[in-house]
């Protein structure tokens, strides 16, 4: 029998706000444990919150650039459960009345091929517990409590990891454009989970899904669907039954295993938040934010090949990644032509990127070092092949020192 994959996600990215989403404390990554935190965002009782306007507005900038319909009026609910890195022991977050709704965007692959990507709703982060194994003791730390989140839903409309795949480099891209995220994926800034299902081909009934939570690479949402597609076909095959479930994905098994049983949202205990009102946009209000819509991926690509005579691909490389663009930007404005640029970027720098799994914007090489190791090569201080020497230096994750 031959099985079609149904897929739907349902990705987090943390907004870049300054501060958090109800109090002041910082958002910044990392520091000491417990010292980006307030009786606010650990939940102290008599402690109320404050919608900081940032985190409205970049939620809304996500939703117009998805082509969402904005709720002039949302509201806030609150999702209760009992997790030890939730001090509070509930999640505010939006379900009935979320901020964005009935989004679309559309395949860069497929002519005609539209993902639906609704709802980008406000939620708050939740702390995280370390595990000391000489003590044998589990800390909790709250800096990350209350960091703001914005969720992106979409329909099962997914078929394959591929489709998936170039869903979320566009909603990166997207983003990363907008400047309201930086998606760093392996500080957990954009994660993603996914919920799947098979049926047998032709069928229009969905099928049993199970979710598998917090994959935070490309590579890694790629295998864990490959894999459970897999695990379902063959357990319905053998005339067994999936069950609805939450499934943890092993990176080093390439495996997923059993988490616990999946929860519908009323054993959540949703209510409306009664410590923040509604929240009211006026019209005016979107209409700045319309005007001030940045230049996107393929308005950039356009301008890219019309301006600067770049070719399509070059222009879609550069384009494709907002770390690029930037990268590319700042060489040029150092007096390095267009192409000129393009062709050192496209070779030496994308090969290096490959071969370390480094994203552009964790590159040790800076636009002027780049531009500086130009002119030496035009000034004939130094030939191409030296130029590559040094630019393999320059571009490792880490300096390695070799002796002898
Ligand atoms: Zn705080």
């Amino acid at each position: 029998m031959t099985w079609e994959t149904v897929i739907g996600l349902e990705t987090h990215a943390e907004l870049a706000t300054r501060t958090k989403i109800f109090c002041s404390c910082t958002t910044r990554f990392g520091g000491e444990p417990n010292t980006h935190c307030c009786p606010i965002c650990t939940g102290m009782p008599g402690t109320l919150p404050m919608v900081n306007r940032k985190v409205v507005e970049y939620a809304c900038r996500a939703g117009l650039a998805l082509n969402c319909e904005i709720t002039r009026r949302s509201r806030f609910d609150r999702k209760n459960y009992f997790y030890p890195d939730l001090p509070k022991a509930y999640q505010v977050s939006q379900l009935y009345l979320p901020i964005a709704r009935n989004g679309r965007v559309r395949s860069p692959r497929r002519r005609g091929r539209r993902w639906s990507a609704s709802t980008s709703c406000m939620e708050e982060d939740a702390g995280k517990l370390v595990h000391d194994p000489w003590l044998d003791q589990t800390r909790a730390d709250y800096n990350r409590c209350g960091v703001p989140l914005v969720e992106i839903v979409t329909e099962p409309d997914f078929r394959s990891a591929e489709e998936v795949i170039a869903y979320l480099e566009k909603l990166k891209s997207i983003l990363e454009y907008l400047g309201i995220s930086d998606c760093k994926m392996q500080e957990g800034s954009l994660r993603c989970d996914v919920n799947l299902s098979v049926r047998p081909a032709g069928s229009r009934e969905l099928g049993t899904r199970t979710e598998m939570k917090n994959l935070n690479s490309f590579k890694a949402i790629a295998r864990a669907i490959e894999y459970e597609a897999r695990r379902q076909a063959e357990l319905l095959e053998e005339g067994g039954r999936v069950v609805q479930e939450t499934r943890r994905w092993d990176d080093n098994k390439d495996a997923t295993f059993s988490m616990r049983s999946k929860e519908d949202a009323q054993d959540y205990r949703y209510f409306p938040e009664p410590d923040i009102p509604p929240l009211e946009l006026s019209e005016e209000y979107l209409e700045g934010l319309r005007a001030e819509r940045p230049e996107m991926a393929e308005e950039r690509k356009q301008r890219y090949q019309t301006q600067l005579g770049l070719p399509e691909y070059d222009a879609g490389i550069i384009t494709g990644q907002k770390a690029l663009v930037d990268f590319f930007e700042e060489v040029t404005a150092l007096g390095v032509p267009a192409k000129e640029a393009a062709n050192w970027m496209l070779g030496d720098m994308m090969r290096r990127l490959k071969e370390e799994e480094l994203e552009p914007k964790d590159m040790r090489l800076t636009p002027a070092t780049l531009v500086k190791l130009i002119g030496m090569v035009q000034a004939g201080r130094i030939n191409r092949n030296t130029a590559s020497k040094v630019f393999r230096a320059f571009s490792r994750r880490t300096w390695t020192r070799r002796s002898g």
